[in-house]
């Protein structure tokens, strides 16, 4: 997939995620509100006309008694009785239909009224006291009552306006005063449990709506840290990639052209890494081209610089009586150049020998003291020449350890020579050696012209010199480095070093003190 793909589907995953809890929080308040809003409205209807109700059946009485107290205006009495009875009948019916049909939703709000109390049943460990059967109870009882009631009222009008006032007085003491007592009851009682359920389902409308608010809260942080995670996995698994390319490119910087990226993501860094394989592959062949060219070349070299030398020193015998000062002078600096190209020539064939990094050791136990003694011993001519002082700060005259002592005194030599080379007459050079139980560290430091910070990571490379020592007359060829560094890599050990312009340097040798000590210690990988 490509790269700009998945940044695309890992920033809509996170919108996805966010817009769905951002919806979740809007559905769930907007739930909470309808069931307040839908609940309450219901009871206090509810009540408001069961006690209108109550006050019409107490109109209906009053009015129904006076039939039976004066005979004055008898047939309007009657006719109001009547309207009454009509009025209390209608409203109870549409009451009926009030109490028995829950409160109107839409069916978006009847689906989530589902999922609200399916969520509320798991938050909460109550459950909702159900009203329903002693409402419907105390329904029916009304709605029989008042059937009863009725009929009597009907049946006690009927004999009045017959003027058979004996039966309607009868009718209106053993059916209608009865039956309106307990209508009367009956509405009282069911007036008085719709009070209660309002009263319990606010309390639990309440409730709930505390627990949606931690509910939420916590939904929240679960589905922050979900982003969270999700960014950071995303994060990882987009730089993963640049990691191995940027280890395959620190590779590379060591002169270690044989790469292979692992795990290549199949994105445009993925065809980065393929890109850069197959550059690495060329850059390994033209190095290879080039050192074996050089080899040849050197090797070429070799021979006609021995005849060349051998011949000098012939002709300069021959002649060696009735040579001018000029022509001496000419004589050696031939001789000069000539040792120069020759220990080039060394060099060039010894560090090819090195290229592979595979270098061969035999092991023995050394004498470092005694080994950095006689380095400098054969460099006292020129470091008396520049009034150098050499200081060995050694904690004793035996520091063993396990190393190969001719490639171990080559390291040495270029080290202390490189000092005594780049270091102004009548300064100090200070070897330092400490020990360790598994690790000896050894320090040359010196006061010498230093180098530039920004040419610092490239003087192991080969053939590399720096721009400092360039401009003064000292030779070389920019291979010592190059060579100590393999042989002390080959020990399992590490070559370290501290610069300032002008100041000095300092270059630190950390060896393990045995071969096993490189082995077991991981420190050959
Ligand atoms: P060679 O050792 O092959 O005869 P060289 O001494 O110039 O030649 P290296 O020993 O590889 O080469 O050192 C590389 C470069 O690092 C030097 O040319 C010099 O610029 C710098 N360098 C090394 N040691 C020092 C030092 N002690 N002080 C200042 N510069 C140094
Ligand atoms: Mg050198």
């Amino acid at each position: 997939m490509k790269l700009k793909s998945k940044l695309f589907l890992s920033y809509l995953f996170l919108i996805i995620l966010f817009s769905f809890s951002l919806l979740w929080l809007v559905i769930e308040t907007r739930e909470l509100t309808t069931s307040l809003r839908g609940h309450v409205q219901q009871d206090v209807h509810s009540i408001i006309e069961v006690s209108h109700q109550l006050q019409s059946l107490e109109d209906l009485y009053v009015n129904y008694i006076s039939l039976f107290i004066s005979s004055k205006a008898a047939n309007k009495k009657i006719g109001q009785v009547e309207k009454y009875r009509k009025a209390f009948d209608k409203n109870w019916k549409n009451l009926k239909f009030r109490i028995e049909t829950p409160y109107h939703k839409a069916w978006y709000d009847k689906v989530l009224n589902r999922i609200y109390i399916f969520i509320y049943n798991t938050i909460s460990s109550r459950r909702e006291y159900d009203y329903s059967k002693e409402i419907d109870e105390l329904t029916q009882k009304v709605d029989q009552r008042w059937l009863r009631t009725n009929e009597a009222v009907k049946k006690s009008i009927y004999y009045l306006k017959r003027n058979r006032l004996d039966d309607a007085k009868y009718i209106r003491d053993v059916r209608v005063k009865g039956n309106v007592k307990k209508l009367r009851e009956s509405l009282t009682g069911l007036n008085k449990i719709i009070g209660e359920r309002g009263i319990k389902k606010s309390t639990e409308l309440a409730m709930i709506a505390q627990k949606t608010q931690w509910v939420i809260f916590s939904a929240e942080a679960v589905i922050i840290l979900v982003i969270l995670l999700a960014a950071f996995i995303g994060a990882r698994l987009l730089t993963k990639p640049v990691d191995a390319l940027k280890t395959a490119i620190g590779q590379v910087a060591v002169q270690n052209f044989d790469i292979k990226i692992k795990n290549k993501s199949n994105d445009e860094i993925g065809e980065l890494g393929t890109a850069f394989e197959q550059l690495c592959s060329r850059l390994k062949e033209s190095e290879t081209y080039k050192s074996t060219m050089l080899s040849q070349f050197t090797h070429e070299m070799k021979a006609p610089l021995g005849s060349i030398k051998q011949a000098v020193r012939l002709l300069e015998t021959s002649f060696s009586d009735g040579l001018s000062k000029d022509q001496k002078r000419f004589f050696s600096i031939v001789k000069e150049n000539n040792e120069s190209l020759q220990k080039l020539i060394t060099n060039i064939l010894h560090s090819a020998s090195y290229d592979s990094g595979k270098v061969r050791l035999s092991y023995s136990s050394v004498n470092i003291v005694k080994l950095i003694t006689q380095v400098c011993v054969n460099l006292a001519p020129t470091i008396k020449q520049k009034a150098i002082k050499v200081n060995l700060n050694f904690a004793a005259n035996e520091i063993f350890c396990e190393v190969d002592q001719d490639k171990m005194k080559e390291v040495f030599q270029n080290l202390i020579n490189n000092a005594v080379k780049f270091s102004n007459e009548n300064t100090v050079i200070d070897v330092t050696i400490a020990e360790k139980i598994a690790l000896l560290t050894i320090i040359i430091k010196d006061q010498g012209i230093g180098i530039p910070k920004k040419e610092i990571p490239y003087i192991f490379e080969k053939l590399y010199r720096a721009s400092n020592s360039k401009k003064i007359s000292v030779k070389g060829t920019g291979l010592g480095l190059y060579i100590s560094s393999q042989i002390i890599r080959a020990h399992g050990g590490r070559i370290h070093v501290e610069s300032e312009l002008g100041k000095g340097t300092i270059f630190k040798i950390t060896l393990p003190r045995t071969k096993n000590v490189a082995e077991e210690g991981g420190w050959l990988t």
